[in-house]
């Protein structure tokens, strides 16, 4: 089987938080425009125009000679490390065969990812203003209060925070009217499967009106749709939609159990997230499903049997088709967020509380990559070092009920052996 091939440049529209499209979630790279200069952006252009645009045809005739793509390399290393990636090969044959030799592709997408901005109501830890404009926003309110913590954030930003340039910016591209009918045409006509995302997408207004604009085509019944939530939030309306589509899954993002994911997903209730779990299981009927996705990094390594045990448990006891578990959600980066970056005693002491609990190939790996060591001792303690100080900063500007001090006051004290 092919290890560069993946389905997305042949089946799959991606457009980002700002509008700019890629090939899939996975990848940092935005696909640019025949001059090779600008980006294609989903409130200038549209999907048809970059779909066989020079960029994506390279890609393709590259993909199909077997060679590397640059926009990949997130899959590769995730690869070469024994973790699940996003990357399929499934109907290689048939996409190539529907390939011309300059890389044109004949057919539409029919699977598509939108975000639709970055409006959010959480400050997630691994998060930043990419993904919620909150996020920004507090950045830069801590900013004001120490400028010198500010400027350090964006100098470390691929270590601290996916650092941005535009703090407190809300990514809106969709609200042109144009732009969105096209785009809601685009995906009633073309379609099957529709991940949505934000931000959190159901504090966005124009993601119901998408619903209503496929209900009103008649269109909805040939979908499947994910939408990814943070469960802060629901809407009676969505029982209006979800019954009539194909199917449906929510993908719900919690991070831990009671405190922790309150913690991580600042400032979510832990309540509220039960509360909503049970409006989707109430509306569930033969076609809804739900499959959480945490997102799996430090702050909750150490919590990951309990995490998979309290989800089995609220499940009914087993996992099926209509009840799942993803991993895709796992944490890279920001590098500080990334479990391997701790402390080797601490790593092994998480590592052998999770290896008395049995549960999929995943989770052996990510045990296995516990016992590894990925940096050297020098990067391990710029990291930790980083760790320290972004976190410290936002739990006392956050005046949290417990820092993360109090909430892993051991992998505090390997840290602090480590740096001295
Ligand atoms: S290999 Fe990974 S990064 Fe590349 S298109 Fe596929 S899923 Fe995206």
């Amino acid at each position: 089987m092919s290890k560069v091939f993946c389905e997305k440049p042949f089946n799959h529209n991606y457009i980002h938080t700002n509008g700019k499209m890629r090939l899939c979630c996975t990848t940092i790279q935005d696909i640019p425009t025949d001059n090779n200069y600008n980006l294609f952006d989903a409130s200038k252009h549209t999907i048809d125009e970059y779909w066989n645009s020079n960029r994506m045809k390279e890609i393709r005739r590259k993909m199909i000679a077997g060679e590397k793509i640059r926009d990949c390399e997130r899959c590769y290393r995730q690869e070469e490390q024994g973790v699940e990636s996003l990357r399929s090969t499934q109907g290689m044959k048939n996409y190539i065969m529907d390939t011309l030799p300059d890389g044109t592709h004949q057919k539409s997408a029919d699977t598509m990812q939108i975000q639709l901005g970055n409006i959010c109501n959480l400050k997630c830890k691994m998060c930043s203003q990419m993904y919620s404009h909150m996020h920004g926003l507090e950045t830069l309110e801590i900013g004001r209060q120490d400028p010198d913590w500010l400027h350090w954030v964006k100098e470390h930003g691929a270590n601290v925070n996916n650092w941005t340039n535009e703090l407190g910016v809300k990514q809106e591209w969709y609200k042109n009217k144009e732009t969105k009918l096209k785009i809601f045409e685009h995906i009633s006509k073309n379609i099957k499967h529709l991940n949505v995302i934000g931000g959190e997408p159901t504090l966005i207004p124009e993601f119901y009106e998408l619903f209503d604009y496929c209900d009103k085509q008649g269109t909805l019944g040939g979908k499947s749709v994910t939408l990814v939530t943070n469960l802060t939030n629901t809407n009676p309306r969505l029982t209006q939609w979800l019954p009539k589509l194909k199917d449906w899954t929510i993908w719900a993002s919690v991070d831990g159990v009671g405190i922790r994911t309150e913690y991580i997903r600042y400032p979510s209730k832990w309540d509220k997230i039960q509360e909503s779990l049970e409006f989707y299981r109430s509306i569930l009927g033969d076609n809804g499903n739900i499959t959480l996705s945490p997102a799996i990094q430090l702050l909750n390594i150490d919590q990951l049997d309990d995490i998979i045990k309290w989800w089995i448990q609220w499940c009914g006891g087993e996992l099926n088709q209509k009840y799942g578990f993803t991993w895709l959600a796992t944490v890279w980066y920001p590098l500080i967020c990334n479990p391997n970056m701790a402390p080797r005693e601490w790593r092994l002491q998480v590592a052998e509380k999770l290896s008395k609990y049995k549960f999929d190939e995943n989770y052996e790996n990510i045990i296995k990559q516990l016992r590894r060591d990925h940096h050297t001792p020098e990067k391990y303690r710029e990291l930790q070092t980083a760790f320290i100080k972004y976190n410290d900063k936002q739990d006392q500007f956050r005046n949290v009920k417990k820092t993360w001090r109090q909430l892993l006051p051991d992998l505090e004290q390997s840290i602090i052996k480590e740096i001295k």
